[in-house]
């Protein structure tokens, strides 16, 4: 079966800027993915591609087996997109706004109406539906975009930052949406700037940088290629570093109550590390692992080069 998403080798400039350099990756029927990138790095520039609102200089998108540019309608039927910006007509009642949408998919009066209702019900303010869009509060809007992304009843949902600037209480309403979705089939492509929302959420995710994608993994994959850090609480805590070796630790520091140590992949570090203390002398109290959190390899991956030791120069 095709994918849900086929990338391959995307290119789009804007002038001078390459907004899509070789942009490659596919996404699973049915995946929860992400697409983590710096700001710039062309998350945008994609998912107006596929939606046909940008045309690609070269390369090939495709939504599930459909190219995006000569089967445009096969492709953008199977869509939803609830995208960043507000663009949404502001003088009709939401509920017209939903209908109007399934309409123009082709789907009948009679049940655009049904369908409307539903996606209002779905994402909580069927209670706004005669409401203009303009009154609605900013995390009413949010809620809104995702409804008008569902009333086509897409297998592809894109969710373009939808939790930027919402609460709490709503981000995790909306995450809980999101989730019955995929959970009922639904593939989902979210980009976002809050990391833990896509550690939380995705199943993979493809972290770009510069228009092309520098890795796709797991989260918890992403996670175990940072160093994390043990505490190592002892009863009888050392002057200096103590002269033990231990693969894969990359630094020791002397703490008042016992040792700092920065290892990669600190779980399977851990043994040792315990044994060789142990047959140094030392009594080992406790043990606390801080394992890398995705933003921090996040950070590293898209960390820019020159830009960041401006800014060192700069502290
Ligand atoms: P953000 O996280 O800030 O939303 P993004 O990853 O979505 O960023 P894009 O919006 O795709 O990034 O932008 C990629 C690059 O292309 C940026 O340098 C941007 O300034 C440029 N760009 C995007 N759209 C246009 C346009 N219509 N005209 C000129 N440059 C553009």
């Amino acid at each position: 079966m095709e994918p849900a998403i086929r990338a391959d080798d995307l290119r789009k400039s804007y002038g001078d800027v390459r907004a899509l350099d070789g942009l490659s990756f596919e996404v699973e029927r049915g995946e929860f993915f992400g697409l983590l990138g710096p700001n710039g790095a062309g998350k945008t520039t994609f998912i107006n591609i596929l939606v046909g609102l940008v045309r690609k200089d070269g390369g090939t998108a495709e939504v599930f087996g459909f190219d995006v540019e000569e089967d445009y309608r096969e492709a953008r039927d199977r869509i939803g997109l609830a995208p960043q910006e507000f663009n949404v007509d502001r003088f009709f009642p939401i509920h017209e706004v939903l209908e109007h949408k399934a309409g123009y998919h082709g789907v009948p009066p009679a049940e655009a109406a049904e369908r409307a209702a539903e996606a209002l019900k779905t994402v909580g303010i069927y209670d706004k539906r005669d409401t203009r869009f303009d009154w609605l509060s900013g995390g009413m809007k949010r809620r809104f975009l995702l409804a008008r992304a569902l009333v086509t009843d897409p297998d592809l949902l894109i969710l373009d930052e939808p939790t930027a600037g919402v609460d709490v209480q709503l981000r995790r309403d909306l995450w809980r949406v999101i989730e019955r979705l995929n959970a009922e089939g639904t593939t989902i492509l979210l980009t976002t700037h809050y990391i833990e929302e896509a550690e939380r959420l995705c199943d993979r995710v493809a972290i770009c940088d510069s228009g092309r994608v520098v890795e796709v993994a797991t989260p918890d994959d992403l996670r175990s290629r940072g160093t994390d850090q043990l505490h190592v609480t002892l009863a009888n805590p050392p002057e200096s570093v103590p002269d033990i070796t231990v693969d894969g630790v990359v630094e020791y520091r002397v703490e008042d109550d016992g040792l700092l140590v920065t290892a990669g992949g600190g779980r399977s570090v851990a043994p040792d590390l315990l044994r060789e203390l142990e047959a140094a002398g030392y009594e080992v109290l406790d043990l606390d692992i801080r394992r890398a959190s995705l933003e921090e390899v996040f950070v590293d991956m898209t960390r820019p080069g020159e830009e960041a030791e401006q800014l060192e120069v700069l502290q």
